[in-house]
């Protein structure tokens, strides 16, 4: 990966920077759900936009891989589009698709996609706050402590505080999970439907906090639990209607995807796949 285009290096970062956080990205996979530090780069976009994921997947490319930027579901938001502009530029060589069945490595914000993830495939989220144990504790050295001491007492009184008083848990975007029966994480702002997804994944999920500067892991076949009350359980979003039933997308019709819900011309509310790749896909499948 030496390759130079007249402007920028292959993968933009100098190979000392991609070797580091290559590095910690073993660590992250040999000790899952562990948060390891690196020296975050300046990228040329706002931290806050990505930058976290976007050394991960500038860090892990190759000439014979596939990406697929995806944000909220969506190939053609901005973030998205941008993005993979910006790699385009800087990975030349690299094949670009929207199909996430074909992607070797898939770069996503808060959607992890439909089509459940293979051997071989790597999905790396862009992560703004990386430990859930912010939510009680503000000092960073004496979080290190309660992960190593794996001391989430105070974390589960949060969680039953706002049980107490909301009858469930509240912080729905940023679930905290315990990977192999350990560290516990923030998966991330995903919905909770997406959560489930981790648990026994035959892929990669690699977590970047770019202004944090974390990156941790969860590796395929690991046990991923949110963590709840026995007479609590966890549970994902409800697309249920008025009538009991499941809402179908109103594109293509599908009853097991994760749908968004917005208003029509004519002020009715819609529901449609929120993965736009997955929706063409059975509209396509529809058709035939
Ligand atoms: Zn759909």
């Amino acid at each position: 990966m030496t390759q130079q285009t007249h402007k920028y290096r292959f993968g933009f970062l100098d190979e000392d920077a991609k070797k580091e956080i290559r590095r910690s990205l073993l660590k992250a996979i040999a000790i899952p759900g562990y948060q390891v530090p690196y020296s975050s780069r300046e990228m040329p976009i706002a931290r806050g936009f990505g930058t976290g994921g976007l050394q991960i997947t500038l860090s892990i490319l190759g000439t014979n891989d596939t990406l697929k930027v995806i944000d909220q579901g969506s190939d053609e938001s901005v973030n998205a589009v941008n993005i993979r502009k910006f790699i385009s530029k800087t990975c030349p060589g690299v094949s670009l698709t929207k199909n996430a069945s074909v992607a070797t490595v898939i770069q996503t914000r808060h959607r992890i996609p439909e089509f459940p993830l293979k051997l071989g495939q790597i999905l790396v989220l862009q992560v703004p706050y990386p430990d859930p144990l912010v939510m009680v504790e503000s000092s960073e050295a004496k979080r290190k402590q309660m992960h190593g001491e794996g001391d989430y007492a105070r974390l589960w009184v949060k969680l039953y505080e706002d049980m107490v008083q909301f009858s469930e848990i509240t912080i729905s975007h940023r679930y905290p999970c315990r990977i192999n029966g350990t560290y516990v994480i923030d998966p991330s702002p995903i919905p909770r439907f997406d959560v489930a997804k981790l648990h026994q994944s035959e892929g990669l999920y690699l977590f970047g906090a770019g202004r944090e500067k974390k990156i941790y892991a969860v590796p395929p076949y690991t046990n991923t639990e949110p963590l709840s009350f026995s007479d609590i359980p966890f549970r994902i979003e409800d697309f249920t209607n008025p009538t009991g039933q499941r809402r179908p997308c109103n594109r293509c019709g599908s009853t097991t995807s994760f749908l968004d819900e917005f208003l029509d011309d004519s002020g009715q509310r819609v529901y449609q796949c929120s993965d736009s790749d997955y929706c063409n896909n059975q509209l396509m499948q529809r058709r035939e």
